[in-house]
């Protein structure tokens, strides 16, 4: 089964969102996974992924990245959910999980078996070595697929692109990481497959999202050359960092956003960003006027954002 097939069979609606959106220039997304609740830092990437496809007349999706069943934090969806209402982000399309598209996964990855492209490989992470990068033990042993991880063979070639604001950005996938894994031991699909299979899917065309997500890109747009997928428009965002100076993140329990404050924390947002001041007013009116003031040149570079906004 093909994406197309998938959307066909499936979903006319998702196909219809498809067809509405292959028609605009820019279609951006924000894509959150539900390990915990969203953040001062995931409000930044929302903002400026939102502000940068509405000034662009582009369109902004959503998506729930929930694969990772057993890393699933109880509630963290809802909150994510209740976040976009109330700080009354309006994304172009209904919201889809990614945990009603298993079967599509499952075929792609049929699909680069029969290409000879994956295998089966029963290494554990701590057969991997210091240096963490995969020796590729198990490409020629012609395991069999059940119950086991998946992998995708890698090349020795430079993968290159430009990045909106981290500038030029290579990687040797086969000499910073070997073949990686696309479906774990336990069935879990892994993130990296399922982000590039959905962004296809949504027919997304330029990424906005935080730059702890910048080694990953690399994988994504070998994927995506596999798949015969465009390549994507990339733009890595500045993090933000909590008073120890590491990234807020759901690991070291960066504080939930608390939905009472929406306009104070949209400010802060838009301040981080570095955009022109915004006055309090409603969410929608603040986005609406973060929309029109927005200049994506103005955000900080580098990969992460100093100083306390909140
Ligand atoms: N789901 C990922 C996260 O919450 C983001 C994925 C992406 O933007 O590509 O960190």
């Amino acid at each position: 089964m093909t994406v197309e097939n998938f959307l066909a069979e499936h979903s006319s609606e998702l196909e219809q969102q498809r067809n509405d959106v292959s028609l605009t220039r820019y279609t951006g997304r924000f894509a959150p996974s539900p390990t915990g609740p969203l953040h001062f830092g995931s409000l930044i990437t929302a903002v400026a992924s939102y502000c940068d496809a509405k000034a662009q007349h582009g369109k902004w999706l959503v998506r729930i990245e929930d694969t990772d069943i057993p890393r699933i934090y109880p509630g963290s969806e809802s909150h994510i959910l209740r976040c976009i209402d109330a700080f009354q982000f309006e994304p172009d399309a209904e919201i889809i999980f990614q945990k009603d598209h298993l079967e599509l996964y499952e075929a792609v990855l049929q699909q680069l078996q029969q290409q000879n492209l994956v295998y089966a490989c029963q290494c554990t992470r701590k057969m991997l070595g210091s240096n963490h990068i995969y020796a590729g033990t198990c490409r020629n042993l012609g395991l069999d697929f059940v119950e086991q991880a998946i992998r995708v063979k890698v090349n020795d070639q430079d993968i290159c692109f430009q990045d909106r604001l981290q500038g030029q950005q290579c990687s040797n996938l086969a000499q910073d990481l070997g073949d990686f894994v696309l479906k774990r031991r336990d069935g879990i699909i892994n993130y990296q497959l399922a982000v590039v299979v959905d962004d296809y899917l949504q027919g997304i065309t330029h990424v906005v999202r935080g730059a702890d997500l910048l080694d990953n890109t690399a994988r994504q747009i070998y994927l995506g050359q596999l798949l015969g997928y465009p390549r994507l428009n990339y733009m890595h965002l500045p993090l933000a960092m909590n008073a120890q100076g590491q990234k807020l993140s759901k690991q070291n329990l960066a504080q939930a956003l608390d939905s009472t404050q929406a306009p104070q924390l949209l400010q802060a947002a838009f301040t981080a960003l570095n955009q022109p001041p915004i006055v309090l007013d409603t969410p929608a009116r603040m986005l609406q006027q973060g929309i029109q003031q927005w200049d994506a040149s103005r955000i900080p570079v580098g990969t992460t954002l100093h100083g306390c906004y909140l």
